[in-house]
């Protein structure tokens, strides 16, 4: 016997073992969570259409008379019925049909179908509709609600799920789910209660705006996004302030030493990296683990901030790690690293997956007795076997190649005597305002919103491939007069062996057409070593041309190359084109980026390719990114496995961050209760960002 207060989905009629597993495909694990699963899109069969008013490209409800029926010959058997309902006709096309479904449709048969009109041959036809055949004087079924359309998966069909979903929400007529937004707060948010907000999008009456909520912009759907966004906003709230009350070594000496150091810096910081290191040193200076995020768009000099506050930690008498997501970038910091630090006599350690064993055995026991002060490398530094003496900070570079879980591991990992390491964050792909404050509100934010100085602008053009001549002799050019250039293929469906051979390709077909250049070639699948060779010989000039895989999107930094060419740029993602781009204009010429992209460009690509033409500003690139794909491309969710949401969507919905925000402080401090109810009901796995 099964109780309304049973939440199993085994408790649903209908529901047995094999369909609930199906519907864990969904998200769905509790008759609670049906309830959430809201519709993609809804279907009108609350009216009847004429047949006189049909127009193509509607699904409708329509209901006539068999005129004709007719089986015929269009490369395979078609059969064909005509109905009337004397304003007008349609065509029923079917391909696939039974010699009992023919049959059914005698002349005068009233039928009723629901389907899309579309302009067939002789007027408007329905292709294979949904169909019923009326009896006598029956009525066809109208519907006092719009139908909702569910997110199918495999094996689980439309009708299957709108039954269950019915049977949920009858049960949440008697047992409702708590309404955990107080109601003067919802009052001031202007939006519906929980369980209204539920009955309305699942059973919408005929007259609901559809179009408002295919949109998502309904007020019973942002009623649900906000309180999904306030859910996860407060976890991270939460974890932040368990952070907050985590000890930490105040690291507030030193002063003199980091003073030197930028003293002795071969340029000045700008004023923005001064702000920054500032916002650091202070944080560096209290009792309790730093959260900060550093944005600063390519090229605005993050690392030389990273080297100060790792300096800072070092002088104070604690170990400093900086973790970059390649071996490449890895390298390139260790490389500054080591050209700032040596002078100090402080020679910072590498360490990396695919480092010989002895360099590692002998990198791991200068971390864990430590003399390796700073420690610079992949991944490799955090896992199994690293143990570090006493660390203090903890750098991660490109942060948004790492998710929520990844710093959690990082902070557990690194507690020492004195506590928990510090941790500063840094990514290069700036994200609005808004996004920023739904996925890194555990963080604090520093913005490096200022380029070094004398950097001109790159200007940016696309081409189409079918004009790669003339971009091959437009490098012959800048080669002859001097400039050096990166030619770069984009990595192919994710995969590292054909990423490689369209690097080889490439490069096969450059060094015919440029007989008399210096060209050479770098990919992912070189060894690291070898990488460093070329890159090496293209800093130093004996190469002209590089060919490249996308490794160098976070490598190199060459002012002399002044000409960037990007093979099928229509593939890439906004940002990661950005990134690249900013290898080019770091020296006094004017540089140059020539998408080249495969035609005919669709909508959507010509407006994302003309967002690089138009602008050289990371953040403005950023928001056009997020607008066009989504924030799973920005934030690398399906890498990082940033939480998914549900109801809420990052773009369409990071306006009501502000309000999420404020209700959130107000939750905390009148209805702790709530907050923890809230938590439970979004994130039910909550402990994947602390404990409640
Ligand atoms: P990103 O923020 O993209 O990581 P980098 O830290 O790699 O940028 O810095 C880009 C280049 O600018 C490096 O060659 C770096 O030495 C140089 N640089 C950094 N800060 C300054 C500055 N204040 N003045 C001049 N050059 C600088
Ligand atoms: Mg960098």
């Amino acid at each position: 016997m099964t109780t309304i207060t049973d939440s199993s989905l085994t408790s649903l009629s209908g529901v047995g073992p094999a369909l609930a597993k199906k519907l864990e495909r969904l998200g769905v694990f509790t008759v609670e969570d049906l309830l959430f699963l809201l519709p993609l899109r809804y279907e009108d069969r609350t009216q009847l259409v004429k047949l006189g008013a049909l127009e193509a490209g509607e699904r409708c409800l329509v209901t006539g008379e068999v005129l004709l029926s007719e089986t015929v010959y269009r490369g395979r058997r078609n059969l064909l019925v005509r109905i009337g309902d004397g304003t007008g006709q349609l065509t029923l096309r079917f391909f696939h049909f039974s010699r009992s479904q023919q049959a059914q449709f005698q002349p005068g048969v009233r039928v009723t179908c629901f389907g899309e009109a579309r302009k067939g041959s002789a007027g408007l036809e329905m292709i294979h509709p949904e169909y019923r055949v009326l009896r006598g004087d029956q009525d066809p079924a109208i519907h006092d609600s719009l139908t909702a359309i569910y997110p199918a998966t495999e094996g689980v069909q439309q009708g299957r799920l709108r039954n269950l979903t019915d049977q949920a929400l009858r049960r949440m007529v008697q047992a409702p789910p708590a309404e955990l937004l107080p109601a003067d707060v919802r009052e001031k948010l202007g939006m519906p209660a929980l369980a209204e907000a539920i009955v309305y999008l699942h059973w919408p009456p005929a007259d609901a705006d559809v179009a408002q909520m295919l949109a998502g912009k309904h007020p019973c759907q942002q009623r649900l996004a906000f309180e999904e966004l306030l859910a996860h906003y407060l976890s991270l709230r939460n974890l932040r302030a368990i952070a907050d009350r985590e000890v930490a070594p105040a690291l507030d000496d030193g002063n003199e030493a980091v003073a030197g150091f930028i003293n002795d810096l071969p340029f000045e910081l700008t004023g923005a990296q001064q702000r920054v290191v500032d916002e650091i040193l202070g944080d560096l200076a209290q009792p309790h683990p730093m959260m900060r995020l550093i944005q600063g768009d390519v090229g605005s000099g993050k690392t030389v901030v990273a080297a100060i506050a790792c300096l800072k930690a070092v002088a104070c008498g604690v170990q400093a790690a900086i973790m970059a997501p390649t071996e490449l970038l890895a390298e390139q910091h260790w490389r500054s690293f080591s050209n700032w630090f040596r002078p100090l006599g402080l020679e910072p350690a590498w360490l990396s997956g695919s480092q010989r064993a002895a360099a590692r055995r002998e990198a791991l026991e200068a971390i864990e007795d430590g003399s390796a002060r700073v420690v610079v490398g992949t991944h490799a530094l955090f896992q199994e076997g690293v143990t570090f003496n006493e660390l203090g900070l903890v750098v991660i570079d490109e942060q948004h190649r790492f998710g929520v879980h990844q710093r959690m591991a990082l902070r557990e990992k690194g507690i020492g005597p004195r506590g928990h390491p510090h941790q500063l964050v840094m990514t290069a792909t700036p994200i609005p305002r808004t996004l920023a404050m739904a996925a890194y509100a555990d963080l604090d934010t520093s913005i490096i919103d200022e380029l070094p100085p004398g950097r001109q602008p790159v200007t940016t053009i696309a081409i189409p491939d079918t004009r790669r001549d003339e971009v091959i002799e437009r490098v012959r050019k800048a080669c002859e007069e001097g400039q050096q250039c990166y030619w770069v293929c984009p990595l192919i469906e994710e995969s590292e062996t054909l990423d490689y051979q369209a690097a080889e390709a490439s490069y096969a077909m450059l060094t015919e057409a440029l007989p008399d250049l210096r060209v050479g070639l770098v990919h992912g699948r070189m060894r690291p070593a070898e990488k460093e060779r070329g890159m090496q010989a293209f800093k130093e000039g004996l190469i002209q041309l590089l060919v490249a895989t996308t490794v160098i999107e976070v490598g190199v930094d060459v002012p002399n190359a002044s000409l960037m060419i990007i093979e099928n740029a229509e593939r890439m993602g906004l940002s990661q084109l950005h990134q690249l781009r900013g290898r080019v204009g770091r020296g006094s010429v004017q540089s140059h980026c020539v998408l080249l992209y495969k035609s005919p460009l669709g909508k959507l690509a010509k407006s994302r390719l003309a967002v690089l033409r138009d602008t050289n500003d990371g953040f403005v690139v950023a928001q056009r990114d997020l607008e066009l794909r989504g924030p799973g491309e920005l934030l690398g969710t399906r890498q990082t496995g940033l939480p998914e949401y549900r109801v809420a969507d990052l773009v369409r919905d990071s306006e009501l961050m502000p309000r999420v925000q404020s209700v959130a402080n107000t939750l905390q401090k009148q209805s702790p209760d709530n907050v923890t109810a809230i938590m439970r009901r979004w994130l039910p796995d909550v402990n994947r960002y602390g404990k409640v």
